[in-house]
C-alpha cells in the first residue's frame, strides 16, 4: 500500500489533468467527479483517499464493495463492474450507485428488490460502445430501449451512461483511441437527455485516457492506477476476526 505522502502527490496530479483538460474543452473542471477505484486495495487506502477529499470510491465486486464500506466513512460507493442477478440483493437499501445496468434481467431484479424494500435505486446504463466482446454493456443501439424500459420503473432512476473502451492494441495511444467512444457516448446521452432530461452523467475515462473522457463532457471518472499505484493480486477480503 502506498503511503499518504505519496497518494496526496498522486491525487494532485490527477487532479491537475482533470483541470487542464476541462478548461482546454472550456468546462468547469467541479463538473467532474473523480471516482477512485479502490479495488484490491485495503479500506486503510480507502481512508487515506476519504480524508484528503476523495469521497467517492468503487468497486468492481459486488463481495469486495460489500466487505470495505463498513470500514470506510464518509464514503459514496459505485459499482462500476459486471452485475449478476445473483448478488442484486445484497447492494440494495447500500445506497450505492450501480454503473452497470445493461440488460432488461437485471433491470427487471434490481426493479423488484428496491420496490420489495421500498427505496429508489440510482443506476448508470453501461453501453459496449466498442463492441468489446469482453466488456458488459448493451449494444448502442439497443440504449433508448434499454433507458425506457429501466425508466417505466418507479423504484429506479436513471442518472446516465457508462462505457468501458476495449483495451487499445500494443502501441496505439489508449486517449485517440477511446475518443471516438466517448464522443460517441456523449451524443447518446445528448439524444436521450431531450426526452429523459435526468439522464445526465457520463461515467467515462480511466488512469490512461481521462483526458480524452473529459475532452468529450465526462462527468465521472473512474481512476485506479494513477491514483493508487499497481493493483494487489486478488480481491481485498476482511480477515475472519
Ligand atoms: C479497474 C477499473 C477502473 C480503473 O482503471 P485504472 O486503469 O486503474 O484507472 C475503471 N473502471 C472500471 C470499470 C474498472 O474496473
Amino acid at each position: 500500500m502506498i503511503a499518504a505522502a505519496e497518494l496526496a502527490e498522486r491525487l494532485a496530479d490527477t487532479r491537475h489533468r482533470i483541470a487542464t483538460a476541462a478548461v482546454t474543452a472550456g468546462r468547469h473542471p467541479g463538473d467532474v467527479i473523480l471516482l477512485g477505484v479502490t479495488k484490491t486495495h485495503p479500506p486503510e487506502l480507502c481512508r487515506m483517499a476519504v480524508e484528503l477529499g476523495v469521497e467517492d470510491l468503487a468497486e468492481n465486486r459486488v463481495q469486495e464493495l460489500v466487505a470495505k464500506r463498513p470500514e470506510v466513512a464518509g464514503a459514496r460507493w459505485h459499482l462500476v463492474g459486471r452485475l449478476q442477478r445473483n448478488k442484486v440483493k445484497e447492494l440494495i437499501g447500500t445506497h450505492v450507485l450501480i454503473h452497470s445496468v445493461d440488460r432488461r434481467s437485471l433491470v427487471d431484479e434490481l426493479s423488484k428488490r428496491a420496490e420489495r424494500a421500498g427505496v429508489v435505486q440510482r443506476i448508470l446504463v453501461q453501453v459496449n460502445v466498442g463492441d468489446d466482446p469482453a466488456k458488459g454493456g448493451c449494444h448502442l443501439t439497443e440504449t433508448e430501449a434499454l433507458v425506457a424500459y429501466a425508466r417505466a420503473r418507479p423504484n429506479l432512476a436513471i442518472e446516465g451512461l457508462m462505457t468501458i473502451p476495449p483495451m487499445p492494441p500494443t502501441g496505439v495511444d489508449p486517449a485517440s483511441a477511446a475518443r471516438p467512444q466517448f464522443a460517441a457516448l456523449r451524443e447518446q446521452r445528448d439524444t436521450l437527455r431531450e426526452r429523459f432530461p435526468e439522464v445526465a452523467h457520463l461515467s467515462m475515462g480511466m488512469s490512461a485516457d481521462l483526458e480524452a473522457a473529459v475532452a468529450e463532457g465526462a462527468t465521472m471518472v473512474r481512476v485506479g492506477t494513477a491514483l493508487f499505484g499497481p493493483r494487489g493480486e486478488g480481491p481485498w477480503r476482511k480477515d475472519p476476526a
